[in-house]
């Protein structure tokens, strides 16, 4: 696996492997890799020619600078772990590269209204970020197809609207969420919790349970409000901070309402120093 950092010299690779017919699948990530990002690894194997796998912590969506500084590294461990993947290259863009001018002074991507809810609302700025890097990213490698989880569900939604508002030529494509084998949705920022947290973690895929399987018996009959304020209620009991519990329809994440049939159900919660999230569909 060779490992790219300049922009040009992915263009012209890729440029390569197009003039040989190949497709190509890109899986932007943060590193930190864990089974989540190789399970989109071997989904996008299974789709295209070639699969490029991007690893930058982008500075532009991180609202808290500590948080950025803290964000896990680990370049060696991931790359041994893409190159065990078979994946054909790993792009390691240089912020300067990305971001010549500045994070300030550089042009940003905003999907309105979906960008400013959830989790939107807790970290002002974050979705503006996430745009902005996958829409540049996009430009950059030209993929047929882009990989996400659905475990940032808000994300994948603000990513496919992005793509369609500015008619970029490109397939996005959501993978289910990976679990520990106690729910807990796997993440980058699990490892903040200390052993007494983490055993707890799993509360919040349970709450998610919880309430789908109300949602699911109430058969249309659900006050999804009453479910959301006392899901946040049992989530404090349990020691955790929820920020928001949330039932909304799947499509374009307004409150759900008591006709929405394809519902999602969104939380974050704080545990320790780690911030939660998770979703599930009723
Ligand atoms: P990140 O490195 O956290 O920015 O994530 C990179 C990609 O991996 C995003 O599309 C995430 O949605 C996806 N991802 C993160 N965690 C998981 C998971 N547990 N299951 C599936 N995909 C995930």
């Amino acid at each position: 696996m060779d490992t790219i950092h300049a922009i040009p010299a992915l263009r012209e690779r890729i440029a390569g492997w197009r003039a040989r017919d190949e497709s190509i699948a890109l899986v932007p990530t943060m590193g930190n890799l864990h089974a989540g990002h190789l399970s989109l690894v071997e989904a996008a194997q299974s789709r295209a020619g070639r699969v490029v796998v991007s690893i930058f912590v982008n500075p532009m969506q991180f609202n808290d600078k500590d948080d950025f500084a803290a964000y896990p590294r680990t370049l060696e461990e991931d790359r041994r772990l893409l190159q065990d993947h078979n994946v054909d290259l790993l792009f390691l863009p240089e912020q300067a590269a990305l971001y010549p001018k500045g994070l300030g002074a550089t042009t940003r991507v905003e999907v309105p209204g979906l960008s400013g809810v959830l989790c939107g609302a807790f970290r002002p700025g974050h979705f503006v970020g996430v745009t902005t890097i996958v829409c540049m990213l996009l430009n950059i490698a030209q993929p047929e197809m882009a990989l996400f989880g659905e475990k940032d569900f808000q994300q994948l939604l603000l990513i496919k609207r992005m793509v369609r508002d500015l008619h970029l030529p490109v397939r996005i494509i959501g993978m289910p969420t990976m679990r520990e084998e106690d729910g807990l949705a796997m993440s980058s920022r699990n490892r903040y919790l200390t052993p007494e947290e983490r055993s707890r973690a799993p509360l919040l895929y349970q709450a998610l349970r919880r309430a789908r399987d109300i949602i699911r018996n109430s058969h249309g009959g659900c006050d999804f409000r009453a479910l959301e304020d006392d899901s946040m209620n049992l989530l404090r009991e349990d020691g955790l901070r929820p920020e928001y519990f949330s039932v909304r329809r799947a499509s374009d994440l307004a409150l759900a309402g008591p006709d929405d049939r394809d519902l999602v159900i969104l939380a974050a919660a704080w545990l320790g120093k780690a911030r939660l999230i998770d979703n599930l569909r009723a």
